[in-house]
């Protein structure tokens, strides 16, 4: 059993959050410092720490987050302007939070992929 997350206290109502949407494997809620007008924290309610950490037997639970993206997406209205799903996985990538998130992001014109390393 993986250790108690930030974010799995959010998924039990431990910690507040703006919750978003919730079923058995997911839940999304807003991002407490948000990088656009829309961003969304969508995470499995299953601890898995990382990238790194996802098996075989997750393929169901991760495809779901796709779903749950795409829905949000539509309820946000940012669908056909267009947005971007961002998952951060280990140190070079900057990840905070290790219970595996994806992040949707839209609401204004995001730019470049990846900011250009410092000279
Ligand atoms: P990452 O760098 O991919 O691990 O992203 C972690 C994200 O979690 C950041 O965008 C934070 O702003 C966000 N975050 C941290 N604490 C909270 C919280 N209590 N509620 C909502 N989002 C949070």
């Amino acid at each position: 059993m993986n250790e108690e997350t930030l974010f799995s206290k959010i998924v039990k109502g431990e910690i507040p959050a703006e919750i978003l949407y919730q079923d058995e494997q997911v839940t999304a809620f807003r991002d407490i410092n948000p990088q656009a007008p829309t961003h969304i924290l969508i995470v499995p309610n299953k601890i898995i720490p990382t990238v790194n950490d996802v098996e075989e037997t997750d393929e169901a639970l991760l495809g779901r987050l796709f779903i749950v993206a795409r829905k949000l997406a539509e309820q946000e209205e940012i669908a056909e302007d267009g947005y971007r799903l961002l998952v951060n996985c280990g140190r070079n990538a900057n990840q905070e939070v290790f219970h595996l998130h994806m992040h949707l992001l839209g609401g204004r014109q995001l730019g470049p992929m990846v900011s250009r390393p410092r000279r």
